[in-house]
């Protein structure tokens, strides 16, 4: 079996590659094909949070699917994984899908500062464990995922002064070669597509040089992931457009086009637009996931069209449902107590099993109840709701 492929299949203008356009992708494996704007699902010790593979089948019935394994909540089970060498995949039961191991878990904190020369902490429940690059590529010979991120520094956010970032560019790019290196060598990882991560926090110079650096092996690599824009998993929603935008906009001209283009983390859906509108093509599921922690559900209404080669979303829920104090843009909260007797599903209009059968009161009861069937409820729905997103920016790009 070959590496998985990623093709851009929009037509170019004239010939010409166009960054910082939206485009529509396509990501091969073997038999499995997810095609983009897409986004991983996001996981947790190997699942996504409180969903069964067989309820998941049932909410993404067309096996198009990517799953994203955060390193902090797999290293628990690398010992029996290594006993079962079989990979990560089979060993939690997703073998029919593609598969991405990143290095931090973009849905909660990522300690910052417990890094050590080449070494990068990992956060997991047992406090955070020094990983090299060796120790990090024995690892991925242990999970044999479709695609892994390089070790890199990424506890980068807002704040960090120009030493850190630099810092960070340095060190990432030294990991990147290390594990590029021990990637040739592995008989084991010859099926494994290697995503580079672009770091340089803020800073549009140390962005181009870390792109720049990277782009030098880009036959090497089947993506390029943009990292280090935050440490915190929610603080990301407040994260403004034009203060990210900008400097994606300028990344994207230093690294090859035909390559698949990520970023992870809670991006809201107007910033999800802007930045597909920037050309990037691959996402991931912490919304939907971070939307039901917080017991919330996702509402938004959206009218989406393609004009001037962008996409254009106009967000018309803006706070309707007046009782509900905790309300953003975008979502409702069913522990608030309007919902007690609200014998309506949570969006009319949506087709998900949820909102088929259960009513808003049903699951406010449910959820105040610290019943688990509350958020299994409320999962099924964000992420249908936030996967049937996606399946409309796609179509709106296939006019
Ligand atoms: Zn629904």
């Amino acid at each position: 079996m070959e590496q998985a492929r990623f093709s851009v299949v929009t037509d170019r203008p004239n010939g010409i590659p166009h960054t910082n356009r939206p485009r529509l992708g396509s990501l091969k494996h073997s038999n499995s094909q997810v095609d983009t704007p897409a986004f991983m699902f996001y996981t947790k010790c190997g699942s996504v949070p409180y969903i069964s593979r067989e309820l998941f089948e049932k909410i993404v019935p067309d096996d198009q699917a990517l799953f994203n394994f955060p390193l902090p909540t797999c290293l628990s089970f690398l010992q029996p994984l290594k006993e079962f060498k079989r990979g990560l995949n089979s060993f939690v039961g997703l073998e029919k899908y593609l598969s991405c191991c990143s290095i931090t878990d973009y849905a909660v904190d990522t300690p910052q500062g417990y890094n050590k020369k080449d070494c990068v902490a990992i956060k997991t429940k047992s406090g955070n464990q020094l990983i090299n690059h060796e120790k990090y590529m024995d690892i991925i010979e242990v999970f044999k995922p479709t695609m892994y991120v390089t070790l890199s520094i990424s506890d980068i956010n807002l704040n960090s002064s120009l030493s850190s970032i630099e810092k960070s560019v340095n060190i990432s790019n030294r990991l990147f070669k290390s594990c590029l290196e021990r990637h040739h060598q592995s008989e084991v990882l010859k099926q494994s597509g290697v995503i580079a991560p672009i770091q340089g926090g803020y800073n549009v110079q140390e962005r181009i040089r870390s792109a720049t650096f990277l782009s030098e092996y880009h036959d090497d690599v089947l993506g390029f992931l943009f990292d280090g824009f935050f440490t915190d998993g929610t603080i990301v929603e407040e994260i403004p457009s034009d203060l990210i935008v900008p400097i994606i906009n300028k990344t994207m001209e230093f690294i090859p086009y035909d390559k698949m283009k990520i970023i992870f983390g809670a991006w809201t859906p107007s910033l999800i637009i802007d930045l597909i509108n920037s050309g990037m093509d691959m996402f991931d599921s912490c919304l939907p996931c971070i939307t039901t922690e917080r017991n919330s559900a996702l509402i938004f209404d959206y009218n989406l069209k393609y004009k001037n080669e962008s996409i254009i979303m106009d967000v018309s829920h803006r706070k309707t449902d007046k009782m509900n104090d905790n309300l953003n843009e975008y979502e409702i909260c069913l522990t608030d107590k309007c919902h007690f007797e609200k014998f309506v599903p949570i969006k009319d209009s949506c087709t998900c099993l949820t909102c088929k059968k259960h009513t808003r009161s049903y699951i406010h009861h449910l959820l105040v109840s610290n019943e688990l069937l509350g958020s299994i409820l409320l999962t099924i729905h964000n992420l249908h709701y936030f996967n049937q997103f996606f399946k409309d920016i796609r179509e709106v790009l296939m006019k």
